[in-house]
């Protein structure tokens, strides 16, 4: 394959974040680095993987202005690169000879507030989205405030009508609902909402480091119930709330969170490449038996650990597959009206705002807006 599906941190508006999420084979596992902080090391062995869930990824920066194609872009590489690898196997966990090569889109904004794009996109093979990413968008809120100029001003806006409906389509369509980066009112209201499990892709405990990319109890027991997934993030912020953190470190959220959640609700998202800082022995996915040694030390079972790694994904996506199907006579609908970027707002010039009225009123006008 020729192009480079590599990216260097910040370099890019856009780039992909493989190996976020992984699933073992039970407790014998290898890995795949989709890239990492050594850029030529790109490719391991994947032998014991039997899924990667790629990100398309593209900064809050392009909101409102090209995000579309640029993760359309982002798509187009991915399904490239898991078609030209004999290895991948697309859209598929089933195949366990080969890897199935699943892809996530990271970030709302990345729809421009169209429910006809969140359709296509699972056409294209997106089986996930993260509702947003460090920037609110016109419907949901995310839990940072790197971006404060969009959308910051709504009120009681933590999910409007229209995310409301994105998570209704995704429920339809069989999409994974990604929590991580949402702000809490804003997982709140979809953990209300949505019929199928969901997940924090990427999140850690809020009790053992109070971050607020992690996720607080009173959420984890709405997961718990909802049949969802937290997928324990390895960066040290997250993990220790400083720059410096460790495998113990790592393991106390996992304990925390069995004993809360149970190992019935945890997974794998150690967030590599979406981050920078590491706890020592925990640089890369290849280190990750280093975690499950912990682990064992204290007590998990191989039964544990095995969910852990492996069958608690499945049974989620398999659930969120299941509301699907029972969902397939539900018509899809008409997109409901939406906000993105200030359109029809009065911001119009008077101009505009005339020749708008001019072309609604026009008798041909039905004709020209349906075709
Ligand atoms: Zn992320």
């Amino acid at each position: 394959m020729t192009t480079d599906w590599r990216c260097r941190h910040g370099s890019r508006s856009s780039c992909i974040k493989g190996c976020s999420w992984i699933m073992g084979n039970g407790l014998k596992f290898n890995i795949f680095i989709g890239r990492n902080s050594q850029e030529n090391d790109v490719m391991k062995p994947f032998s014991y993987m039997n899924a990667d869930m790629f990100a398309a990824y593209v900064m809050c920066t392009t909101q409102d202005k090209d995000a579309v194609r640029l993760t359309l872009e982002q798509i187009d590489v991915i399904r490239r690169m898991c078609t030209e690898y004999p290895e991948l196997e697309k859209h598929s966990v089933l195949i366990l000879s080969k890897m199935a090569c699943l892809i996530s889109v990271e970030g709302g904004h990345s729809i421009d507030s169209s429910i006809p794009v969140l359709r296509m996109f699972y056409q294209l093979g997106v089986r996930s989205v993260t509702l947003t990413h460090n920037c609110n968008t016109p419907w949901a809120e995310t839990s940072s405030g790197y971006y404060p100029n969009f959308y910051s001003k709504r009120q009681n806006n933590s999910l409007t009508d229209f995310g409301k409906a994105v998570v209704d389509e995704m429920n339809r369509l069989g999409m994974l609902i990604d929590l991580s980066h949402t702000s809490w009112a804003t997982a709140h209201a979809v953990l209300q909402r949505s019929r199928a499990p969901v997940i924090f892709s990427h999140s850690s405990s809020y009790t053992v480091c109070n971050h607020s990319r992690n996720v607080p109890d009173n959420l984890l027991q709405m997961l718990k119930e909802n049949g969802g997934l937290i997928m324990v993030n390895f960066h040290s912020a997250f993990i220790a709330c400083k720059q410096e953190a460790s495998i113990s470190l790592v393991a106390d959220h996992f304990d925390y969170l069995r004993r809360v959640v149970g190992a019935e609700s945890i997974g794998i998202g150690g967030d590599y490449d979406g981050a920078t800082g590491f706890p020592p022995g925990l640089e890369d996915v290849s280190k990750y038996p280093a975690l499950i040694c912990e682990l064992l030390r204290r007590n998990w079972t191989v039964e544990e650990l095995a969910r852990v790694l492996r069958l608690n994904f499945l049974r989620v996506f398999d659930s969120v597959e299941k509301v699907r199907n029972s969902l397939l006579k539900t018509p899809s609908k008409n997109t409901p009206p939406c906000c993105r970027g200030g359109a029809l707002s009065p911001s119009l010039s008077p101009l505009s705002w005339a020749l708008l009225l001019l072309t609604l009123l026009h008798p041909y006008s039905s004709t020209v807006i349906s075709g």
